[in-house]
């Protein structure tokens, strides 16, 4: 196949196929299925679909799993909802084998979650892409998903949606845009049909508007597009700009084509090696169209207050990200290292004010049940507002989470370390980066070794646990600078021993990436182009030596396809939609090394080499990302890029205490109040500790509220704790005057084999302990009375589950002995079958009973003196009621004790063959029982006579004076659960 043949795949187009594949499959799922599951809290509801006036997907190239806990998707959604009429679904890259499972079955591997309507069936695709080797995906997705992977073919088809992409590493992404024309491909072009380059809150909007427009008015996808420039910030059409390749080298050198790479006192002796052929390169942008800007300038909100931080994400049923929300508190950074993207797309630094951050994090906190609270920024501790900050975050949320911070301003403010230390960080991450001073300046780090060392004196003195500080390697290492960090390292291990700290120190070293849009987008690759295997032996060898962890962060091959598809044109398109499509390679946080090879044939097939694209660049140097703009100006970049192979920086512009700052003159302050609030900036001061040791204190006055949930079949593959957050959710959302004191998700029912969707896969009954912060009003907000009152609304919040009952204050969580459970088959096991299978399992399992027939039921009934230790204390199998409309026509009842593993359980009745079907069982938790404290005192059953030797604890009560075997008559469960309803 060339790719003059790719067709789209034949995918299913019908939502409704879809849905009855998922029934049927999800059960051969990664994950039970759970990721293509949709439907959670804070999702749009699948019936607006059909009504809705624009249909939006956003697209992830990554797995629902890899991407839980990033907020870039879910921001997008939340920026989409706020077009009137709109609808929102998402879509993720299927995991490995569910990739084949899909392909086999025809089901678009892009496909909304929630609603299950294929990628077609949508107006507007939104690709979310956070970085450069997600792009390897994207081929293989538009494809599979029975979309053209060319705009040309796109564009005359109305019924495929428009593609935009955006995110994080929208700048580099020039390798989608070609292929070019004199590359023999015909007219096709453009992975994606436009870009949205830099910060998407005001421009998703925009855009969607106009297409919402042109859609109503009946406008061509053309028309469409064409209307967003101007109109849409940050809009880059591609194919709007003729990106031109001729010969360069010694043939053009009279012409002036021959770069003149780096200055005669460079460093850089290496970039000799790759001398220039007669080759191909870029030598100019030009614009098609009079009406697209030129360069397009990226997307910038300067005034955070404007703008929403992320509030309603969806809750993903995913553990990690549970109950854990980010809130950006700044956008950008001050600093200026140069190898740092973030550092040269975002700026200039901005911060958003306490008052917008309070109402971000009490919307956030209610939408997603959170107890934790992570600040986003880039390095926290420049935030003006950072001590009011956590003294209010602190006291309305249980944990706050600061990810990373500068040591330089660490060094200076050991409160900070004491503040830390109360509200019970105890893991800190910093950067360090170069290895030694020299490298730290040809980073532009502005870190002296002082400063770290003081940094670290504050944080070993102060008990900190954890410690991890990233290094880059440069390929410049030289034995100064390793013999200057050993000397470092053995002054930290020595710190250590005289603070009597037990820290753990772990160093991580990354190849240096050479980013574009910064000053080393004009360096040589050389961390690429040499494996730094040698840098990384010596780095963890003195590591090791001082009793330091070491971990290496990325592989060679990672390095090197980042680097080759970040700095690639669109001459590489070819061999993306080759390595995708034809050759079927899908990028899963991994590449092996024969990929690379497999990279080196394509570029030698196109005639193009990676010497080409890893060598010194000129100053004048054509980069394929030259028709954008995102604030900083090549000029700037080269004379920075100038000082790093000096090795020489100059101070970043953020005003600090006895710092007089400078703007550095790097253009991306629009005016001159802005350059001064960045170069005046000056942090809050400190509050008094005690105010915080006050809070803290409080802390440990809570109230407890215990809420009795039903869970829904539907649910039963999402963890327990999941259930308990969006309870914790569907109350503040509903009485939104307790979010400030809701502290957390305290106890909840744990199901005896962990807490993952395929060991736990039970619904019904399950209960919920939540915390509130014990403070004078939350007693007249939760109370029974008004607790029943507001019902009928936290119920309006619970998809998926019901609230059944509640309690205040009901003491610890519930000691759970024995659970009642039904279980439902939805399988071709015949009744015969289970008893057969019922009896060999209670005989694997030592327990002793006799078989009883009655009528409908067929009873397992344990011996008495066997009840003690036996797993199963009692079993029985009835008719199910046809009311209750159950998927097989009989039920079985079953007592088990704590120790009852599920998993084994069902192996015996579906044995190993079908073992992957066994989360399709029904199992639904009826009632929970405690142990007779004293045996002495128990009564006996007026109906079998035996003691009495459980106590009821939730759900299903006894019958009155029986015992718990004697109460699990299907007529008496089935009048309570009436009851309930
Ligand atoms: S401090 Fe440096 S590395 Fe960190 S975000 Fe700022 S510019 Fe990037
Ligand atoms: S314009 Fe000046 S103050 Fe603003 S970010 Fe650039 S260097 Fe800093």
């Amino acid at each position: 196949m060339t790719l003059l043949d790719i067709k789209p795949y034949p995918c299913l187009r019908s939502s409704q196929d879809i849905k009855r594949w998922y029934e049927e499959n999800y059960h051969l799922l990664s994950l039970g299925g759970l990721w293509l599951k949709g439907g959670e809290p804070n999702t749009m509801d699948a019936a607006l679909f059909t009504q809705a006036t624009l249909r939006f997907l956003v697209c992830r190239l990554s797995t629902y799993r890899d991407v839980s806990v990033s907020i870039s998707h879910s921001l997008i959604a939340q920026i989409a909802q706020e077009v009137k009429g709109i609808f929102v679904d998402f879509a993720f890259l299927p995991p490995p084998k569910d990739m084949e499972i899909m392909n086999a079955s025809k089901i678009p591997l892009w496909l909304g979650t929630t609603t299950k309507e294929p990628a077609c069936a949508f107006d507007v695709l939104g690709i979310s892409n956070s970085f450069v080797l997600e792009l390897l995906n994207l081929p293989g997705l538009l494809h599979f998903s029975g979309i053209p992977i060319f705009k040309n073919d796109r564009m005359i088809r109305p019924d495929i949606p428009l593609i935009i992409l955006g995110g994080a590493n929208a700048a580099v992404t020039s390798v989608l845009h070609g292929p070019i024309k004199d590359q023999g491909f015909e007219n096709n072009y453009g992975l994606v049909d436009a870009v949205i380059i830099g910060e998407g809150e005001h421009a998703i909007k925009q855009f969607l508007e106009i297409v919402k427009e042109g859609k109503s008015l009946g406008l061509s996808k053309t028309e469409i597009l064409n209307s967003c420039h101007g109109k849409v910030d940050g809009f880059y059409e591609p194919d709007k700009y003729e990106h031109q390749y001729t010969m360069i080298g010694q043939n053009y050198s009279e012409q002036g084509l021959v770069e003149k790479p780096f200055p005669s006192s460079s460093l850089c002796e290496k970039e000799t090696k790759i001398p220039l052929s007669n080759e191909k390169g870029l030598v100019g942008i030009v614009p098609r169209e009079p009406y697209v800007s030129y360069p397009v300038k990226g997307a910038i909100v300067y005034n955070l207050d404007q703008i929403k931080t992320m509030e309603s994400c969806p809750l993903w049923y995913d553990p990690e990200s549970l109950g854990t929300g980010s809130l950006q508190i700044s956008n950008g950074c001050p600093c200026f290292c140069a190898f740092c993207a973030e550092s040269w797309e975002r700026k200039p630094y901005r911060e958003r004010s306490l008052p917008k951050l309070l109402e971000g994090l009490r919307s956030a906190k209610a939408h997603q049940g959170l107890d934790t609270v992570n600040l986003l920024s880039f390095n926290f501790n420049t935030h003006e507002e950072l001590y009011p900050m956590i003294l209010s975050f602190y006291e309305e949320t249980a944990n706050i989470s600061l990810k990373s911070q500068r040591f330089d301003l660490l060094s200076t403010d050991r409160f900070l370390v004491e503040v830390l230390q109360i509200i019970g960080k105890t893991t800190v991450s910093c950067g360090m980066e170069g290895i030694s001073e020299r490298l730290r300046r040809y980073l532009h780090k502005n870190l002296t070794e002082e400063q770290v060392y003081k940094a670290c004196e504050f944080l070993f003195e102060r008990g900190i646990r954890e410690l991890k500080i990233f290094l880059i390697s440069t390929g410049l290492e030289q034995e100064e600078d390793f013999s200057e960090f050993g000397r470092f390292v053995k002054r930290l291990a020595d710190l250590k021993s005289m603070c009597s700290s037990n820290v753990r120190i772990i160093f991580s070293l990354t190849p240096l990436y050479y980013s574009p849009h910064t000053p080393l987008e004009f360096h040589t690759c050389i961390t690429v182009l040499e494996d730094t295997k040698k840098i990384r032996k010596k780095v963890e060898h003195i590591c090791k030596l001082h009793g330091m962890e070491f971990r290496e962060s990325a592989s060679h091959e990672e390095s090197w396809l980042t680097q080759l598809l970040a700095m690639g044109d669109r001459r590489l398109t070819p061999a993306l939609v080759r390595s995708s499509i034809m050759d079927g390679f899908t990028y899963y946080n991994n590449i092996p090394n024969q990929i690379i090879k497999t990279w080196r044939t394509y570029l030698t097939e196109l005639g193009l080499s990676e010497g080409h694209y890893f060598r010194a660049k000129g100053k004048d140097h054509i980069f394929p990302w030259d028709d954008i703009d995102l604030g900083i100006s090549k000029k700037f970049l080269w004379e920075e890029y100038e000082r790093s192979i000096h090795f020489t920086e100059r101070d970043y512009c953020l005003g600090r205490p006895q710092v007089e700052a400078q703007c550095l003159g790097c253009s991306a302050c629009p005016t001159g109040a802005q350059i001064k609030k960045i170069t005046g900036h000056k942090a809050s001061q400190p509050f008094l500790l005690e105010e915080l040791h006050r809070i803290s204190e409080n802390k440990r006055n809570r109230i407890i509220v215990r809420l009795i949930a039903g869970i829904e079949p539907s649910m039963r593959l999402v963890s327990k704790r999941f259930i308990g957050i969006a309870v914790a959710r569907a109350l503040m959302l509903a009485i939104p005057d307790i979010v400030p004191y809701y502290h957390s998700l305290s106890g909840h029912l744990r199901d005896f084999d962990g807490d993952k969707a395929t060991t736990d896969f039970t619904y019904g009954i399950n209960v919920y302990d939540l915390a509130f912060l014990s403070k004078e009003r939350i007693g007249e907000l939760l109370n029974h009375e008004s607790l029943s009152q507001k019902l009928a609304d936290i119920q309006q919040h619970c998809r998926g589950f019901r609230i059944k009952e509640f309690a205040l204050n009901p003491g610890d969580i519930l000691d759970v002995k024995y659970i009642l459970y039904r279980v439902h088959w939805n399988t071709d096991f015949t009744r015969s079958f289970i008893e057969q299978k019922m009896g060999e399992y209670l005989h694997a399992h030592y327990v002793k009973h006799t078989l009883l027939k009655k009528k409908d039921r067929t009873i397992f009934k344990v011996d008495a003196k066997n009840k003690k230790s036996a797993v199963v204390l009692h079993t029985e199998i009835n008719t199910t009621n046809p009311l209750e409309k159950l998927d097989a026509e009989f039920s079985v009842f079953m007592i088990v004790a704590k120790r009852f593993d599920i998993q084994t359980f069902l192996e015996t009745f579906y044995g190993f063959e079908r073992r992957r079907e066994l989360i399709r069982t029904k199992i639904e938790a009826l009632g929970y029982y405690g142990k007779y404290p004293d045996l002495q005192k128990s009564i006996r059953c007026i109906s079998c006579g035996d003691y009495i030797q459980e106590t009821f604890l939730a759900g299903q009560p006894f019958i009155e004076r029986h015992c718990l075997m004697c109460s699990i008559k299907s007529e008496y469960i089935s009048q309570y659960q009436q009851k309930l309803r």
